[in-house]
């Protein structure tokens, strides 16, 4: 059993079906989701007993970090977590004037397949469970010593195809017993699985929604997200409007900008028309080229001009600052160079 991916209640049942005391779980939720113990040897003030038996029924999630890259421009850190399996995972950490942000990844690996990320190269290897997601957050507190106060779901995966896991994250996350993270300061970034976001909706959670959204015609999606050919544009505003109805919450939409392939200014115009009617915010990114793709980012002049129509349109389009522009590489990259690293050496290399 993976003890950390529990939330309160249920770590209560369990311990509780196991002859303990309820004070018992408390004690040993506060020690993994606000102490941020890595083990159970941490916990001192629990009888070793019961934490040696602890280290017989169940499991615990604590990543290990393999590499860390600090921007020279920004401050802004990658780190490359090894997972218990030998998967791995990139989280980034961003310092902003009004407090550090962690963006986490969901999924190890992808199976959206957008043609222009390098994340669902090799498809997707597995979910991550909740634990998984937490210790992301948790990692990055203990190594950079700083609260984290933002966290966006926009690493490698897919969170609405990752559901469940997703949901009790974000719960725990969130949760008063926990790091208590305000969830207007959780943003979760979908490419449009249209039933998941109609799900989403019914949570009662105050979390933003932003949407990938990267063309403003079906045809042209399509060229870009595979999963344009399940679910339309006119379905995806549709699960937008409803989920502003139900959250109150205004949805963001995500348009990475490719040099000559959606960036001209009718592109801006058709945008509009979709942003107009929802007030939905547009955050546009250049986009960033990915070695076995073939796209090119739009130069800023045009990015500037593509603001400007939006602007003119009264929609509001942030040119996103390109945090650790120095040690990026698209979004999946550090990942992918050392899985392959393991696969050229069969699997036993430890990097
Ligand atoms: N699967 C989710 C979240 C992960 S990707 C989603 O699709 O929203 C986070 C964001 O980065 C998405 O908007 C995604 O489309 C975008 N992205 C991925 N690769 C990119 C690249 N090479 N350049 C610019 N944006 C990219």
């Amino acid at each position: 059993m993976d003890i950390k991916s529990l939330p309160l209640q249920e770590l209560t049942e369990v311990l509780v079906a196991r002859g303990e005391k309820t004070f018992r779980a408390k004690q040993m939720y506060d020690w993994m989701h606000v102490k941020l113990a890595r083990g159970f040897r941490e916990m001192t003030n629990l009888p070793e007993t019961f934490r040696d038996e602890c280290g017989q029924w169940c499991s615990y999630t604590a990543l290990q970090a393999v590499q860390v890259q600090e921007s020279k421009v920004d401050g802004t850190k990658k780190f490359l977590f090894a997972l218990s399996d030998g998967n791995m995972v990139e989280s980034v950490w961003m310092k902003y004037r009004h407090g550090n942000s962690v963006c986490i990844s969901s999924q190890a690996g992808c199976r959206m397949g957008c043609r222009f990320c390098a994340s669902t190269l090799d498809g997707l290897a597995r979910n991550l469970t909740p634990s998984e997601m937490l210790d992301q957050v948790y990692a990055i507190t203990l190594l950079t010593g700083e609260r984290v106060s933002n966290v966006v779901v926009m690493g490698t995966g897919e969170p609405l195809d990752n559901y469940d896991n997703l949901l009790t994250f974000i719960r725990m996350l969130t949760d008063e017993n926990g790091l208590h993270i305000s969830q207007r300061n959780v943003t979760v970034s979908t490419c449009g699985l249209v039933p998941e976001m109609r799900r989403l909706a019914q949570e009662g959670l105050q979390i933003t929604l932003a949407l990938s959204l990267h063309a403003a015609t079906d045809e042209k999606r399509r060229k870009l997200m595979p999963i344009a050919e399940r679910y339309s544009i006119a379905e995806l505003m549709e699960a937008c409007r409803y989920y502003f109805q139900c959250t109150g919450r205004r949805i963001t939409f995500e348009y990475s900008l490719a040099e000559g392939v959606n960036d001209s200014d009718e592109d801006a115009e058709l945008l509009s028309r979709l942003a107009g009617p929802l007030h939905c915010h547009v955050n546009l990114i250049p986009i960033n080229p990915v070695r076995e793709r073939n796209f090119s980012r739009s130069e800023a002049g045009r990015v500037r001009a593509f603001q400007n129509k939006l602007e003119k349109n009264k929609i509001n389009g942030t040119i996103r600052r390109e945090m650790g522009r120095d040690i990026d590489g698209a979004c999946g990259q550090l990942r992918r160079k050392h899985m392959s690293v393991l696969r050229d050496f069969g699997g036993k290399e430890t990097c």
